[in-house]
């Protein structure tokens, strides 16, 4: 069997924890990648995994996706992430939250967890009855931020698309703009109410085809079937729903000038992103532009930890310069000729002290 530190995924990895409750029926992967900037944040992702060495991957590649997203958001904080290990049943029980939970706890710290895909709310509150190193907490009234990171996300990635547009194709309003979304989930979903408000021309897919069909009849808009939605012609393809779909066939097929959306890894490999590129594909990196979520349950987090509510606005300003750090990239990769998620990974690196 080979090590899993001698695999490609790990990047020195300060922690990488195997979590065993056999009470209650929990596995779970707890990775921390840097804690350079501060506690490893990230939130915890609840899936069935065909072999438990794709759950490792997952853990390891998406602990230091939030290591770069944390510090190109402008974050006081490392990168973590934890999976859970679900059956085929997808069986969640609150004991198995506890369980996790207790894992965080004994952490000490070092890794502050949240929400991520097939994690709600309501399993984020019954980790904050076993730890204070939580957040995405739900709160109430709308000044103050917190609870699902999603719609934040969404927002982010909205305002990460217009930037695109804008720098690609020299428009300011995404009206009449042909937008492709994978996934219409709390993400993709979010984004597409969005981007039809602004008037976008929007194709849906999501393997769950009632969901994307009950939105695309919300939002007057067109669907595709999974297998077909990446050689939609269109002007922006927005990846939503799980990661690497950006692969040598994914590319091949891609109809579009620009990708970007919210799905966490969507390059299968790094060379992946200069191969967008030399199909004239500008690339928004997934980890700069899906920083939403992280912005808002953080600001919640540190506005807790203070003892106070965490004011919505501030989330607002932590969204509204996701445009600006986009543009930089996308400048500095011109001048260079070096790829968008080159250019990203290299000022991220810095910034973790890598
Ligand atoms: P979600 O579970 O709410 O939605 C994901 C959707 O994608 C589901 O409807 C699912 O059926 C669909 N899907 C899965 N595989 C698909 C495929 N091959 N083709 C089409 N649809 C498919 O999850 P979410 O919170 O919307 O997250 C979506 C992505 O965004 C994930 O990669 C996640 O890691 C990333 N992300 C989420 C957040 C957040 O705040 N929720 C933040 C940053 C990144």
């Amino acid at each position: 069997m080979t090590a899993f530190w001698t695999e490609a995924d790990y990047d020195d990895h300060e922690l990488v924890q195997l979590v065993r409750d056999p009470a209650s029926g929990l596995t779970a992967i707890i990775a921390i990648h840097s804690t350079h900037l501060g506690p490893a944040a990230g939130g915890t992702r609840f899936w069935h995994y065909a072999e438990s060495k794709d759950a490792m991957r997952d853990a390891l590649r998406l602990s230091r996706g939030m290591s770069y997203k944390n510090a190109m958001a402008g974050l006081p904080m490392g990168g973590g992430k934890a999976v859970i290990l679900a059956d085929e049943a997808k069986t969640k029980t609150p004991q198995m939250i506890h369980a996790f939970a207790d894992a965080v706890e004994r952490l000490g710290g070092r890794y502050v967890t949240a929400e991520d895909v097939g994690i709600s709310e309501a399993d984020m509150t019954l980790v904050a009855e076993r730890t204070q190193y939580v957040s995405g907490l739900p709160v109430d009234g709308d000044d103050t931020a917190g609870g699902d990171p999603g719609p934040f996300t969404a927002m982010g990635i909205f305002h990460g698309i217009k930037a695109a547009v804008r720098h690609k194709l020299g428009k300011d309003s995404l009206e009449g703009v042909r937008i492709a979304i994978q996934g219409t989930g709390s993400v993709g979903g979010g984004v597409a109410r969005l981007a039809a408000k602004e008037g976008a021309i929007l194709t849906l897919s999501d393997i769950n085809e009632d969901r994307a069909q009950e939105l695309a009849e919300e939002l007057g808009a067109d669907t595709a079937a999974a297998d077909a939605i990446m050689s939609v012609a269109c002007d922006v393809f927005s990846p939503n729903a799980l990661g690497a779909t950006l692969d040598d066939e994914g590319i091949a097929r891609l109809d579009c000038a620009i990708v970007a959306g919210g799905a966490n890894n969507q390059l299968a490999r790094e060379h992946h992103g200069p191969m967008l590129a030399e199909r004239g594909i500008l690339y928004a990196p997934d980890y700069v532009i899906n920083a939403g979520g992280i912005i808002s349950v953080t600001l919640e987090y540190l506005a807790r930890n203070e003892g106070k509510p965490c004011d919505i606005n501030e989330v607002r300003k932590g969204l509204a310069q996701i445009p600006g750090r986009l543009e930089e990239i996308w400048r500095e990769s011109e001048a260079s000729g070096v790829s968008p998620n080159r250019v990203a990974d290299a000022m991220a690196q810095r910034l973790i002290g890598r």
